[in-house]
């Protein structure tokens, strides 16, 4: 069992600027990825725990950006944890966890 605590959370909005992620009708993945993110980090923040946002605003970053500031913001600790916020619109239930 790993007792090891987590440190803090990286907060990621899936997509953003030119990348709008799913698309239905006039809405985009990119705009629902931005607002969970946010008020989970808004929320984080409330209770206490160390949290470090990716991007705040729909901002068009490139993969490599958004790795690097995910590495960066906590010093690259390995107890710190991501989470990227994603709406799929494929088949399925649940949630999808990638580690
Ligand atoms: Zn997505």
């Amino acid at each position: 069992m790993n007792d090891k605590k987590i440190t803090g959370v990286v907060v990621d909005s899936g997509h953003g600027g030119s990348d709008p992620g799913a698309i239905s009708g006039n809405l985009q993945e990119k705009d629902f990825t931005l607002e969970a993110a946010n008020y989970m980090a808004k929320r984080l923040q409330e209770l206490g725990i160390p949290v470090v946002s990716i991007k705040t605003t729909d901002e068009d970053i490139s993969r490599t950006e958004r790795l690097r500031r995910a590495n960066e913001a906590f010093n690259g600790d390995p107890n710190a944890i991501l989470i990227s916020n994603h709406i799929n619109s494929g088949g399925g239930e649940g949630q999808s966890v990638t580690k």
